[in-house]
């Protein structure tokens, strides 16, 4: 499989939703049309799980030669802004698909629904209702009780038109009435005892602004959307499983000349994470993160600063396939898929995060010379670059003991390590502080050893990456862990909120770090493997004077390490 291309026309595993489309196109159903559409509401940022519906909706169309919409489901408009719909538009290009012209907003039909929405009030389906909220409430009965019909139910056609256009020209107060399906106040699925159609809401909207004081209810709008647009697989989330009755009525009703076909997958629910749009935008607004790009956040601006790539998105969600029972997916899987990623194309350098002074008593003072480093073993065409070694270097604190452990390979007092593409440099004694802190190590090198490698056969057992201090170009970098301390965020004791979760050593800055010049020539959203310490990426937050580097990933990979782990 490649990975880079997403048009290729077979996409790996197969899923349930494909059968379906396998079966339709084999009877000719939809005229052999496969038309999808993502449709989030820009209320927040989108996050990985929305990543996984994207990938599956923009997959399917690439897969049976079909199309996918991007439409913005904006019917709330208390919730609702431009921010979030560029935010939705720069995603989803950046994860790698493409809408081509067919951006579409559930606002841009709001006439056409109103006309919908008055062909049901004359067929006798649609009824305007004096009921309050509370009432309504009351009156709708349970799962065990059926519901009671609202004293309003039988108003006449030519009384529901006129309230309608009423509703419409604002002559009633918010909430004051609203409009709803006439469906079954008995229906074993409360979605269907007749649901709320229209409201009203006097809130400017982003993009119809006061033109309107009645919004139609997503469920409503979701199916007409859908209809308007030709939609033949209207693919959600198992949440809506008891809305398809509504959603079959609406578009029945409405007399909609396609008639599209809601199928139901389970969401991603990702370990250490929530995905609420809720709960992220609580951690944006209390500040309990910098905002929603934060590295931290499974925010698709948040993954792709923190140094993800979209590729190992795609893989990912590729992986964990489509299936319709929930489950909680381990982060190490999205990890390894980035890990594998990284691995093909991430530009090798050295840095040292804890730095620790070296220096080679017998190397000539001033002198500087350049050894040659390879960029990237797996990618031969990546080529080479050169890296200034002198006298003064810095090298990782623990990549010295004093007193070496059993098995320790490292540098010690006397033991004779190579510094990676350079030299083998032998320990011969450390200078320490008042405290016993060690200051400075001081070695020798070997001058026939040069590339690292020894002419006589002699063999080292460690391998240690190194900086050359005064070349070194200083920057911050930021360490992160899951933003959660618990698998299940959401697992709380009792009178907690998922808050009592977050994980206090989540961000960790260290200062002065020292990395080999040749980044210098990179620009914020580069990526890089730190030799032996893991992937990181220049931050946006980098300038002239400083460099700030994300650790994107560590190198450890511990998926698969774990027993009866399958993608
Ligand atoms: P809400 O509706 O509560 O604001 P939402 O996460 O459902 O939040 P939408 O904007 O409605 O947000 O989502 C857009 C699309 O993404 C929907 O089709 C939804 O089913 C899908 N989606 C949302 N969360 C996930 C998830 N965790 N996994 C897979 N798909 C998801
Ligand atoms: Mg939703």
């Amino acid at each position: 499989m490649n990975e880079n291309n997403i048009n290729e026309n077979e996409t790996g595993k197969s899923n349930f939703i494909k059968d379906i489309i396998r079966e339709d196109l084999k009877t000719n159903k939809n005229d052999g049309v496969v038309a999808t559409r993502f449709p989030p509401e820009p209320n927040g940022y989108l996050h990985i799980g929305h990543a996984k519906s994207i990938c599956l909706n923009f997959g399917l169309a690439a897969e049976f030669s079909g199309t996918c919409n991007l439409r913005f489901d904006d019917t709330n408009p208390s919730k609702e802004e431009t921010e979030y719909v560029d935010s939705i538009q720069e995603d989803v290009r950046w994860l790698g698909f493409d809408w081509e012209d067919r951006l579409f907003y559930a606002s841009d039909y709001y006439e056409q629904l109103f006309d919908f929405a008055v062909l049901l009030i004359k067929k006798g389906k649609a009824y305007v209702c004096d009921l309050t909220a509370d009432q309504m409430r009351e009156y709708r009965g349970t799962l065990k009780l059926p519901g009671k019909e609202s004293p309003f139910r039988n108003r006449s056609v030519e009384e529901n038109l006129d309230l309608f256009n009423k509703m419409r020209s604002g002559e009633f107060k918010d909430g004051e009435k609203t409009l709803r399906g006439k469906i079954d106040m008995s229906s074993g699925y409360i979605v269907m005892r007749d649901p709320v159609l229209y409201r009203i809401q006097r809130t400017t909207h982003h993009r119809t602004g006061d033109a309107w004081c009645i919004y139609p209810m997503y469920d409503f709008a979701h199916p007409l959307s859908d209809a308007i647009e030709g939609i033949t697989y209207s693919v959600c989330t198992l949440e809506f499983e008891n809305n398809r009755p509504l959603y079959d009525w609406v578009v029945n009703e409405a007399e909609a000349a396609h008639k599209p076909r809601q199928i139901e997958f389970a969401r991603l629910n990702l370990s250490y994470t929530v995905m609420s749009k809720r709960k992220l935008l609580e951690l944006v607004t209390k500040n309990y993160v910098s905002g929603w790009d934060d590295p931290r956040m499974p925010t698709i601006a948040g993954i792709r600063r923190r140094g993800y790539t979209p590729e190992s998105i795609r893989d990912f969600a590729e992986r964990i396939g489509v299936a319709k029972a929930d489950n909680m997916v381990d982060i190490a899987l999205l990890e390894h898929c980035l890990r594998e990623d990284l691995n093909k194309k991430a530009q090798r350098v050295m840095a040292v995060i804890d730095p620790v002074k070296v220096i080679i008593d017998n190397y000539p003072d001033g002198q500087v010379e350049y050894v040659e480093a390879v960029n990237n073993p797996e990618d031969e065409n990546m080529g080479k670059r050169e890296m200034p070694f002198s006298k003064e270097l810095w090298i990782e604190r623990s990549d010295f003991m004093e007193v070496p452990a059993k098995g320790y390979f490292r540098l010690s007092p006397g033991a004779e390590v190579r510094f990676k593409h350079a030299y083998y440099i032998k320990c011969v004694s450390v200078d320490k502080d008042s405290s016993g802190n060690i200051e400075t190590i001081h070695c020798t090198y070997d001058p026939v050893t040069r590339g690292g490698w020894s002419e006589d056969g002699r063999k080292v057992k460690g391998t240690i990456h190194w900086v050359s201090a005064a070349q070194a170009v200083t920057a911050e970098v930021r360490l992160y862990e899951h933003l959660f301390i618990k698998e299940n965020p959401d697992d709380l004791a009792e009178g907690e909120d998922y808050k009592a979760n977050l994980n206090e050593d989540s961000l960790k800055i260290v200062e002065n770090v020292f990395i080999e010049p040749f980044v210098k020539d990179f620009k914020a959203g580069d990526r890089f493997q730190f030799d032996r310490t893991g992937y990181f990426c220049i931050d946006k937050d980098s300038s002239e004077d400083k460099f700030v580097f994300n650790r994107t990933v560590s190198l450890k990979d511990s998926w698969g390490k774990t027993a009866n782990k399958s993608a």
